[in-house]
């Protein structure tokens, strides 16, 4: 066997993991971290980061810590803390007590700031944010100097202990690194260090009134932690020179900051900004509504932990951005489900069928496999009656010949039981089909045929009698486009809010032995999944009652967008 037979190819931060791991840069170690701004719950976009981080960590024999960037506390929360913690443990990773805060660093943060200005790289600066801007210039003029610029090292000290405790207003004074403000680099022109708010944090209450920018704490959060490998989306690319320079001014422990594509998935949207809206304006029913790409609107659909940490592998880490189909995640979840879900027989769209020929009042029960995909789950009885139902959609009164449901005179084999033949169509005044009568083969038990004969179409089907009731959600693509976030003629991304997203479906009928079939405790975070034959994974949904389950589809059996995308493309040709 080859080298590369037996080992799959590495991905290029693997590669430089491997590289230091050979020169002894870090000493052996490597240690990752996830750190989420707690602003927001955690979407599929972060699971892949998570899954990447850890992930590395795991195979390296190294460490990995959560750690909140919670260095703005005007948008922060403790109940985000609290959901970003959970879907973590979620995904399936043990966080092991390992949670830190950047919070907690405010303190260092501040003597790092004042090491700075003793050296003369840093000063207070008095102009106004609009002020500030200007003097940046833009990426084909220079900038200006800022006429605080030069403020001597005492004076620079006693202003910002003076911003420190409170003297200030908002907005009247900043910090800035003193570096190059005519870098071709815009984040190196003298970039903002703290800005005076006095704001109450979620953590620190009122005990500061300065808070540190993004780009002058992250390197210190990660330098603090002896973070070795510091990932990042490849928006950070320009800004890595000033987490260099920043490190490099202090002499002190200096990770190195990796950036890699984000992920994008077709027909959503993934900024919390754009998330929070939709929650905020009620365009959905919550973070945890099954249409959002949050984890929580995951769990919630059905998705699997497992399936999700496949799709994070299988995408891969890339240093381009794209865009990734929804159908590779879909995907993902089918191939768990179908190892593991239970199947059941629902009727989403009921239509009453009576079987004329079998005895009234009598009951009988038939054998059904529980998973063809897995003998060890066994089989069910399911109760056969005279008066069943039927999906909708499973007949027709004219069908054409390649139909092979039932119809006027045609025959076809109820799942598990018999063949049935349809006899007699009944309608309403408004001329819809209500009912229909059929009779059935005694000798066709279980589903085979004695005599060889040909029946096409295996259709499912509940006993009228037996059935649950229940309510299913039917979920599409949220948004009609797949990237809302980029139409054209710069038209709004929420025009392309889809509005067929949610179907409900209030009555439909469940075999009652789904319960049974449905055991939570086979599934790592409790929530029970099943397939419906024929009609997808379904899962049951937090609003379900004592009295009626309430479903919420997971994702069809088959690709159908795969087939409509087809069938348009060949239209156009
Ligand atoms: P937004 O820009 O919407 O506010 P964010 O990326 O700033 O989102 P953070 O909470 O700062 O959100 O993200 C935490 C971590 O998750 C960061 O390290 C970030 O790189 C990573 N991350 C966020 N979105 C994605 C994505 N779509 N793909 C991969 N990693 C992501
Ligand atoms: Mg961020």
């Amino acid at each position: 066997m080859t080298e590369t037979a037996d080992k799959p190819s590495l991905n290029f931060i693997e590669q430089i993991i491997e590289k230091d791991l050979a020169s002894g840069k870090w000493d052996g170690r490597v240690q990752t971290r996830f750190p989420p701004e707690p602003n927001g719950y955690l979407h599929i976009g972060h699971a892949k980061s998570i899954c990447l981080n850890f992930g590395l960590a795991e195979k390296y024999n190294g460490s990995f810590n959560l750690r909140f960037d919670d260095t703005n506390p005007v948008k922060e929360e403790d109940e985000y803390v609290e959901a970003i913690e959970n879907d973590i443990r979620w995904l399936g990773y043990d966080l092991d007590g390992k949670v830190l805060f950047a919070s907690d660093y405010f303190e260092q943060f501040h003597e790092h700031a004042v090491t700075l200005i003793k050296k003369g790289c840093a000063y207070v600066c008095d102009l106004t944010s609009e002020e500030t801007r200007e003097y940046r210039g833009t990426l084909t003029s220079p900038g200006k100097d800022s006429p605080y610029r030069d403020r001597s090292v005492e004076e620079n000290l006693e202003l910002f202990e003076k911003m420190r405790s409170g003297a200030f207003p908002d907005g009247s004074k900043t910090l800035r690194a003193k570096i190059d403000m005519a870098s071709p680099n815009l984040n190196m022109r003298d970039p903002v260090m703290y800005r005076i708010l006095h704001a109450k944090h979620h953590r620190t209450g009122d005990k500061w009134c300065i808070y540190p920018m993004y780009d002058w704490a992250h390197g210190l959060e990660d330098s603090m932690e002896k973070v070795t490998h510091s990932i990042c989306t490849l928006e950070f690319e320009n800004h890595r020179p000033l987490y260099d320079w920043f490190l490099d001014q202090l002499g002190i422990f200096h990770s190195q900051q990796i950036e890699f594509a984000r992920l994008n998935l077709g027909y959503t949207v993934m900024s919390k900004r754009k998330l929070l809206e939709l929650v905020r304006d009620k365009h959905v029913r919550g973070w945890d509504d099954p249409r959002m790409p949050t984890l929580r609107g995951y769990q919630r659909r059905g998705y699997t932990p497992e399936a999700i940490r496949t799709f994070c592998e299988r995408i891969g880490v890339a240093k381009m951005n794209s865009r990734i189909d929804i159908a590779v995640l879909e995907n993902c979840i089918r191939e768990d489900l179908n190892k593991r879900a239970p199947r059941v027989m629902c009727v989403l769209a009921p239509l009453k069928v009576v079987i004329e020929n079998y005895p009234v009042g009598q009951t009988e029960e038939l054998d059904a496999v529980n998973n063809p995909e897995d003998t060890a789950a066994g089989s069910r009885k399911i109760p056969f009656s005279r008066v069943l139902f039927i999906e909708k959609s499973d007949f027709l009164e004219d069908a054409p010949k390649k139909f092979f449901r039932l119809a006027p005179g045609r025959e076809v084999r109820l799942r598990y039981a018999y063949f049935v033949t349809c006899t007699d169509v009944i309608k309403n005044d408004a001329g819809d089909v209500i009912e229909l009568r059929c009779t059935y083969d005694p000798a066709t038990r279980g589903g085979d045929s004695p005599d060889g004969r040909k029946v096409k179409g295996t259709i499912h089907w509940v006993s009228a009698e037996h059935a649950a009731e229940a309510e299913v959600r039917l979920y599409d693509r949220l948004f009609s486009e797949e990237n809302p976030d980029k139409l054209p003629e710069g038209k709004p991304w929420l025009d392309t809010l889809s509005s067929t997203s949610l179907a409900t479906l209030p009555s439909c009928k469940v075999e009652s032995s789904w319960m049974q079939a449905a055991n939570a405790a086979d599934w790592t975070d409790g929530i029970q999944r099943v397939q419906f034959e024929r009609t997808g994974y379904f899962c049951l949904d937090a609003d379900s009652t004592k009295d009626k389950p309430v479903f919420n589809r997971t994702v069809t059996l088959r690709d159908t967008w795969a087939k409509v995308q087809k069938n348009n493309a060949q239209k156009k040709s």
